[in-house]
């Protein structure tokens, strides 16, 4: 497959994937607003009504992390830097962003970066959790 053909292929794929998620990272939230009118009454059904609860809070949230990456690709994709290791500035292979389509590096930056984290440098994942 030709880049510029996966290039237009990843950004469908990535367009759909975030309204997807935008949809159910939106129904989570009605859901969990809808579920503070329920059935207070019945204390089982309260504990129940909790946990699920804060498994839409988690799901919500991962959800929301997600679709910051996909908006982040997108973005990428227009500027044209898309599929260029944001670390080395060498391109990264298709089949790699096929498996991962919001990869920001190549395998061998992100090990590297993996292995920076585990040893706990001080640059972290900051920008992760800033969006
Ligand atoms: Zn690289």
């Amino acid at each position: 497959m030709k880049r510029e053909e996966f290039l237009q292929r990843a950004e469908k794929l990535l367009r759909q994937r975030r309204d997807e998620l935008r949809r159910r990272v939106g129904s989570g939230i009605s859901e969990l607003q809808s579920g503070d009118q329920g059935n207070v009454q019945d204390h089982a059904d309260a504990a129940a009504e909790d946990e699920f609860q804060l498994f839409m809070c988690s799901f919500a949230e991962l959800g929301r992390h997600e679709l910051a990456e996909i908006e982040s690709a997108l973005e990428r994709l227009r500027e044209g830097t898309y599929g260029i290791c944001e670390s080395c500035g060498k391109s990264i292979p298709i089949a790699r962003l096929q498996a991962i389509p919001t990869a920001k590096m190549c395998v061998k930056c992100q090990q590297e970066w993996e292995k920076r984290k585990a040893s706990g440098g001080d640059d972290e994942e900051e920008d992760e959790f800033a969006a």
